[in-house]
């Protein structure tokens, strides 16, 4: 074969490695604003939603996906809003489940509210997800509707068990409120470990105005959500990880997991492997920053995705060492604008 019959030799893309040295092997991808409930602590009871246009297309989520499991991606969340509202979502799931069967992408996963999960279990678990984060905050019905204002808590219920039906490993998550759900922690964990499900509750953050509450009425450090648990439970820490930012314990009664996550109290930002896309295509390389790239422009400039990968590889050059996220009387803004249902849980 002489060099002009020679193929030239591509060179794979090299993996995304930000200013400090982290590499970014986990993103999670918000596929709509839109969702069935309004919690309290997450979106305000009358919300403007995006127009459908402003959205990425089910093939430009699937591209841009793609491009961050060419450039080392291993862990990929689907998330919202509600990503499981999103028409066609499980197109999405399908076409991606691509990357799980060649071994690039290790894991295939989302964050939901359990509504439809009834509907979708068995698809998801077909298309090769293996974990799932459901947000539960309370047991209680009325609670329940009053904190997700439309949500009902037997369907949710309902999704969880067709979840573990379908062979999924489920991770309930609370958001710790104060005056909210305080007296359920024990009942929550009780609850998850009765079904062999690990139970992880998260620090309130400060995105996004709200008609309701004020954060500082809302806020309850993870230290008293510990110290509550620890009127039921012996908790031992222990090494296991999930590459996301949770810390777990054992309950030793129980022999089940109790995950803490703690933007507030502890800031987990050195060993941050994340970023988010929102279901505009824009990048943010922190989730308590401002800063942002948009992607969508270069995914819709051109075919094929030289633009979007110099964007990203752009982007990431530019990811911040971290957030610092304040809640207390005289900080009465949040910290960024947007809300969590906008950048994705
Ligand atoms: N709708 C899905 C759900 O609820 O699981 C996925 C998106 S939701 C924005 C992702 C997670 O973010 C949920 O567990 C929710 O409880 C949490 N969340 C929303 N707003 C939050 C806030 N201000 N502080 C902390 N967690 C928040
Ligand atoms: Fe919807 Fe999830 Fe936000 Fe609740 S936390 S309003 S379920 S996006």
């Amino acid at each position: 074969m002489n060099a002009h019959t020679q193929t030239p030799a591509i060179a794979a893309p090299a993996p995304l490695v930000d200013p400090f040295g982290r590499a970014v092997s986990y993103v999670r991808v918000s596929v709509t604003d839109r969702c069935d409930f309004r919690c309290v602590y997450c979106m305000s009871e009358h919300m403007t939603f995006l127009p459908r246009k402003d959205l990425l297309t089910l093939e430009e989520l699937d591209r841009l996906c793609t491009a961050f499991v060419s450039r080392g991606t291993k862990k990929l969340r689907i998330t919202g809003g509600e990503p499981l509202v999103r028409h066609d979502v499980m197109k999405l799931f399908r076409a991606l489940s691509r990357h799980l069967a060649s071994g690039e992408l290790e894991e295939l996963t989302l964050t939901t509210n359990g509504s439809q999960l009834a509907r979708f279990a068995g698809e998801l678990a077909d298309c090769g997800v293996k974990r799932i984060n459901v947000s539960l905050d309370t047991l209680d019905p009325d609670r329940f509707k009053a904190l997700t204002r439309t949500g009902d808590l037997a369907r949710v219920l309902a999704g969880v068990d067709a979840a573990l039906k379908a062979g999924l490993k489920v991770k309930l998550n609370a958001v710790a409120l104060k005056g909210g759900n305080e007296d359920e922690f024990i009942p929550l964990v009780r609850f998850a470990h009765e079904r062999g499900m690990d139970m992880t509750f998260i620090e309130v953050m400060p995105l996004g105005e709200l008609e309701g509450p004020a954060r500082v009425d809302q806020y309850l450090p993870m230290t008293e959500v510990r110290e509550k648990l620890a009127q039921a439970f012996t908790l031992t820490e222990i090494d296991y990880r999930t590459g996301g930012p949770a810390r777990y314990m054992r309950a030793e009664e129980t022999g089940g997991r109790v995950g803490f996550i703690t933007p507030m109290t502890h800031n987990f930002c050195e060993s941050c492997n994340r970023v988010r896309v929102t279901c505009t295509g824009t990048l943010y390389m922190c989730l308590g920053q401002e800063d942002a790239a948009d992607l969508r422009a270069p995914l819709r400039e051109s075919a094929d995705d030289q633009l979007l990968h110099a964007a990203i590889e752009e982007a990431i050059r530019r990811k911040p060492k971290g957030h610092d996220f304040i809640i207390d009387r005289a900080t009465q803004a949040p910290a960024v604008s947007r809300h969590m249902s906008m950048t994705g849980g």
